[in-house]
């Protein structure tokens, strides 16, 4: 179904199994090719960042844009922030190919969706490319602006920290970091704060980038033992936290790790849902992603609150996550099954209930700002 159509612009739903409304946006004045993806507004309208990637060809963009926001669903499922799950992507070169125009074509394109999505910042995109959206569609978060909830790596990156803390409670009786070994994969926006969380804490730190600046600086900072990215999966260690790229745990190498649990940020971790078997199987105690690294989503999503942003109400959620991991771990221990299985049976049970649903319409502040 073609939604909107002009000479150049285009907004066509696309059919998907097991996904509400898959939009491809296309707009040949500006050069943008785009894609919407709604997984569920089952608990609220649907939220979830926009990425700019170059991606190899749309199927690869689609692929993505469905994994990533199936995700979301059950990111905030797991968090209970009240949202539906969606993502987007724009097919395009973030260093090279982004334009004023091109953003504001997309903004277009979210506005007349009239709210059932709402957008934000991810790869490829700044709070300032989602200011540039804003001028054009009020459903955007993550602004650059002081009312905004800002940067959300920092929030990221301690709810990571507090579900490494789970885990060595889960693991040892004890969140004290005294002394135990964690590997970083990754020093990028959250990996880098969440080195310096661990760092203070007492942590030994065993750290990789691909970027040696970046490995060298950490290491400067905090006596990290610096490894090559090929070896940190297989560090001797008491949590691995990648903090980089998806699919880093996988059939293939799940059986060469030596850690005794996996807490990280990154997206997507296992290559697919059976890896957490093997790592049940192997006694690996999985935090799953979703639920560890929700902090960003927690935080952003806090700005729409009807009493606007306040970082104390986002710090005190963040902080949850280490509950919310212990739920998950007993679930896990009282079916034996693995910590990922328990997560869907949990996020399932909310789904089917309506647990966690938003009742409250979200508050656009900065679009109300711009009215009076
Ligand atoms: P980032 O791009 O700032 O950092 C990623 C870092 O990983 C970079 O320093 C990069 O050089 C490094 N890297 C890339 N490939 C690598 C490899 N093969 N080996 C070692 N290092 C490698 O990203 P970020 O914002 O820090 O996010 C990190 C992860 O956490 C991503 O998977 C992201 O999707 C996820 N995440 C981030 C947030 C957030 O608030 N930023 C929220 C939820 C999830």
């Amino acid at each position: 179904m073609v939604l909107a159509q002009e000479e150049s612009f285009s907004i066509e739903e696309v059919s998907v199994a097991g996904y509400e409304k898959v939009y491809k946006v296309t707009n040949k004045h500006v050069g943008l090719n785009a894609i919407i993806c709604i997984h569920s507004t089952a608990m609220g309208p649907s939220l979830g960042g926009t990425r700019i990637y170059p991606y190899s060809s749309y199927e690869a963009a689609m692929s993505d844009v469905m994994r990533l926001a199936r995700g979301m669903t059950y990111k905030s499922l797991l968090s209970e922030t009240g949202w539906g799950g969606a993502k987007s992507v724009i097919i395009c070169d973030p260093k090279r190919g982004k334009t004023r125009e091109m953003l504001q074509a997309f903004g277009l394109a979210v506005n007349s969706l009239g709210g059932e999505y709402i957008c934000a910042e991810d790869v490829g995109s700044t709070p300032e490319d989602m200011a540039l959206i804003s001028q054009v569609n009020p459903y955007v978060v993550g602004l650059p602006y002081e009312d905004s909830s800002g940067n959300p790596s920092p929030f990221t990156a301690w709810g990571t920290f507090r579900g490494i803390q789970s885990a060595l409670h889960k693991l040892y009786g004890s969140d004290s970091l005294e002394n135990r070994v964690v590997a970083v994969q990754g020093l990028g926006s959250v990996g880098w704060e969440l080195v310096h969380f661990l760092f203070w804490h007492g942590a030994k730190l065993v750290v990789t980038d691909i970027d040696a600046e970046k490995c060298h600086k950490v290491a400067k900072a905090t006596g990290a033992q610096v490894v090559s990215p090929e070896e940190i999966l297989y560090v001797p260690c008491d949590v691995l936290a990648p903090c980089a790229m998806g699919g880093v745990i996988s059939e293939k190498t799940i059986p060469r790790l030596r850690c005794r649990a996996i807490a990280g940020s990154a997206n997507n971790q296992l290559m697919k849902d059976s890896d957490a078997e093997e790592l049940f199987a192997r006694n690996i105690l999985y935090a799953p992603d979703f639920v560890i690294n929700a902090g960003g989503l927690i935080n952003v999503s806090s700005e729409l609150d009807p009493q606007g942003y306040n970082p104390f109400a986002a710090r005190r959620r963040v902080d949850q996550i280490y509950d919310k991991l212990v739920l998950i771990y007993n679930i896990a221990q009282q079916n034996r099954c693995s910590t990922q299985k328990a997560c869907m049976m949990l996020a399932d049970y909310r789904l089917k209930y309506g647990v966690g649903k938003r009742v409250e319409p979200p508050c656009f502040h900065h679009a109300l700002q711009k009215k009076t």
